[in-house]
C-alpha cells in the first residue's frame, strides 16, 4: 500500500497523468456517452435515448470511480459504499415522490449538494497534509487557485441554491429581498474574495493560508444568499438553471483540483447547458439575464391585479356540452396546454379529445410555448407520457401565424403564456413577453378554476374578449365532461 503522501503525489495532482489506461479508457466512454445524452435530450424523438445514455455513462463513471487508485489503495471501500447506499435510497425515495410540478425544488437542492461537495473536497484538499508541491511553485499556484475557485463558486451555489429552494416550496418569501446598496454589497463581497486570493496565495504551508480560505468561504456563502434573496418568484426557475450552471462550473473546478479529467468534461457540459439553458428562458420570458441574475427584478404580487390598464368587457362562460359541441363542428383546433394541465393532470383525456377529433377528420395541433409550465420542456414531457404524436406538437413559433385559420383554441390551464397584454400593454409588467395569438383564432376557451392570475400574478385580457369563453373548473373534470360529450 502507498504511503499517503505517495499516495497524494501520484494521483491527487497527477492523476491526469497518471491514471491507469483502463480508467481513462472508461472516462472517455462515459464523457462520450454524457455528450451523446445531451444531443440526445435535444429531440423527444431521442429524449428517451438520451436518457439512457446518461445513465449507463454515469454507471460506468461509478464502476471506473470504484477501481480509481484513490479508492483502492486509499482503503475507502466501507466509507463509499456506506455513503452511496444511504445517497441512492434518500434519491429513490425522493426523486420517486416528487411530482413534475415541484422538479424545478429537487433540482435547486440537488445543486446545494454539488456546491457543499466542492466546498468540502476543496477545503478538504487543501488541508491534505504534506502537500508535495513546493509552496510559491507555479504548479502550487495553480493547484491553490483551483482550489479557492472550486471552494468559492461551490459556495456560491450551496447557499444559493439553498434559498431557492426555500421560495420555490414557499418556505421562504418570493418577494426579493431590497438591501440598500445591495449592488454595492455584492460588488464588495466580490473585490474581498479576489482581494483574499493574495494571502491565501502567499501561504507557506496549509496552516498559514486556511484562515484566508475560510474567510472567503463565510463570504461566498452570504454572496449566494444575498444573490438569490435579491431575486423574486418569478425569475426563480431561470436561477435554478443559472444555479444548474454555477454547480457544474463548481464541479469542473475541483475536477481540476483533483486532476479528474471525467469532472472536468462533466463540470463543462452542466456549466454550459445551464448557461444556455438560462439564456434560453430569458429569451422566452423577455428577460434580461443579468437583471435575473442581479435581482431585484421579477417580483409577484400573487394578487392577479398588477396589470397597468383597466379591462374592459365581460366574461362569457360556457359548459363542456357547448364546448363539445363547438367541437364537433372545428376542422382545425389547436390545443395549448399550460401549468394547470400539469396540476390537473389532465393530460390522458386531453389525448383521448385530440384522437376523437382527428378519426372525425378535424386537424388538431398542440401550440407549446417555451416556458409553459414551470421548467422548461414541461408540457412536452407530459404530452409524451399521454402518447400524443411528436408531429402535431408545434413550437409557439411555428404555429403562432396559423392562429387567426383555427376555429377553435383550447387554452388548457395557460394564463400568461396567451396573455394579449404582453402584446400591447407597454404599461404590463410582461410586456415584451413572446406569447402565443389565441385570441386571433375564431373561438378560444379557457379552461381554468377561478379568475385568478397565473404565475406572474398579470391580469389577462384575453378572459374578456368577445370570442373567448371561460370553462371553469377542475381542467380533468372538465375534459372528462367534453369527453363524454364526444362520445354521445
Ligand atoms: P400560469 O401560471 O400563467 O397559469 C396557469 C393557470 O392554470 C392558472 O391561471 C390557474 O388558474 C390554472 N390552473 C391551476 N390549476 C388548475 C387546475 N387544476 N385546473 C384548471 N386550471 C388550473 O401558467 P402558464 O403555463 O400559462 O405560464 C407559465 C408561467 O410560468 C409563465 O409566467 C412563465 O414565465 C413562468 N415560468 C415558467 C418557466 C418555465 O421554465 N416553464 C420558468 C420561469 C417562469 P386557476 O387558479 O384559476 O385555476
Amino acid at each position: 500500500m502507498l504511503s499517503l503522501e505517495q499516495f497524494i503525489s501520484t494521483h491527487t495532482l497527477g492523476a491526469a497523468a497518471s491514471t491507469p489506461g483502463l480508467l481513462t479508457a472508461a472516462y472517455i466512454i462515459a464523457a462520450v456517452l454524457f455528450i451523446m445524452s445531451l444531443g440526445g435530450l435535444s429531440t423527444q424523438e431521442t429524449a428517451r435515448r438520451g436518457n439512457w445514455y446518461g445513465i449507463v455513462g454515469m454507471t460506468i463513471a461509478l464502476i471506473a470511480t470504484f477501481f480509481h487508485p484513490l479508492v483502492t489503495e486509499g482503503g475507502g471501500y466501507g466509507i463509499i459504499i456506506t455513503a452511496m447506499v444511504i445517497a441512492s435510497g434518500i434519491g429513490i425515495t425522493l426523486a420517486a415522490r416528487v411530482g413534475m410540478t415541484s422538479m424545478p425544488e429537487l433540482v435547486a437542492i440537488l445543486h446545494s449538494f454539488v456546491g457543499l461537495a466542492a466546498v468540502l473536497v476543496g477545503i478538504s484538499g487543501y488541508l491534505a497534509p504534506r502537500n508535495p508541491l513546493k509552496p510559491g511553485s507555479v504548479e502550487a499556484n495553480i493547484h491553490n487557485i483551483e482550489v479557492y475557485l472550486g471552494v468559492w463558486i461551490g459556495a456560491i451555489t450551496f447557499t444559493g441554491s439553498v434559498i431557492a429552494y426555500g421560495k420555490l416550496r414557499g418556505k421562504i418569501a418570493s418577494k426579493p429581498l431590497m438591501l440598500p446598496g445591495r449592488h454595492f454589497i455584492n460588488l464588495a463581497m466580490l473585490i474581498a474574495s479576489i482581494g483574499l486570493v493574495l494571502p491565501f496565495l502567499a501561504a507557506n504551508s496549509p496552516s498559514e493560508g486556511t484562515w484566508a480560505l475560510l474567510v472567503m468561504t463565510l463570504i461566498a456563502l452570504f454572496l449566494g444568499y444575498h444573490l438569490v434573496m435579491s431575486i423574486g418568484g418569478a425569475d426563480m426557475p431561470v436561477v435554478v438553471s443559472m444555479l444548474n450552471s454555477y454547480s457544474g462550473w463548481a464541479a469542473a473546478a475541483t475536477g481540476f483540483m483533483l486532476g479528474n479529467d471525467l469532472l472536468i468534461v462533466v463540470g463543462a457540459l452542466v456549466g454550459s447547458s445551464g448557461a444556455i439553458l438560462s439564456y434560453i428562458m430569458c429569451r422566452a420570458m423577455n428577460r434580461s439575464i443579468v437583471n435575473v441574475i442581479f435581482g431585484g427584478f421579477g417580483a409577484t404580487n400573487g394578487n392577479g391585479s398588477n396589470g397597468s390598464s383597466h379591462i374592459e368587457g365581460e366574461i362569457t362562460q360556457t359548459s363542456t356540452e357547448e364546448v363539445g359541441g363547438l367541437l364537433k363542428q372545428a376542422k382545425n383546433v389547436v390545443i395549448i396546454p399550460g401549468y394547470g394541465m400539469a396540476v390537473a393532470q389532465a393530460q390522458h383525456g386531453v389525448y383521448e379529445i385530440t384522437n376523437l377529433l382527428r378519426d372525425a377528420g378535424a386537424q388538431v395541433r398542440f401550440a407549446i410555448h417555451p416556458v409553459a409550465g414551470r421548467l422548461p420542456g414541461h408540457m412536452n414531457v407530459l404530452l409524451a407520457e399521454a402518447k400524443v404524436p411528436y408531429d402535431i406538437v408545434l413550437e409557439m413559433d411555428e404555429i403562432n401565424e396559423d392562429m387567426p385559420e383555427t376555429d377553435i383554441v383550447l387554452v388548457i390551464g395557460a394564463n400568461d403564456i396567451v396573455n394579449p397584454s404582453a402584446n400591447d400593454d407597454m404599461g404590463s409588467p410582461i410586456y415584451g413577453m413572446p406569447v402565443i395569438h389565441a385570441w386571433e383564432a375564431t373561438d378560444v376557451i379557457v379552461f381554468k378554476r377561478s379568475m385568478g392570475a397565473g404565475y406572474s400574478g398579470v391580469d389577462n385580457p384575453l378572459f374578456y374578449k368577445s370570442n373567448t369563453r371561460m370553462l371553469f373548473g377542475d381542467a380533468k373534470a372538465s375534459v372528462d365532461g367534453i369527453l363524454s360529450q364526444l362520445r354521445a
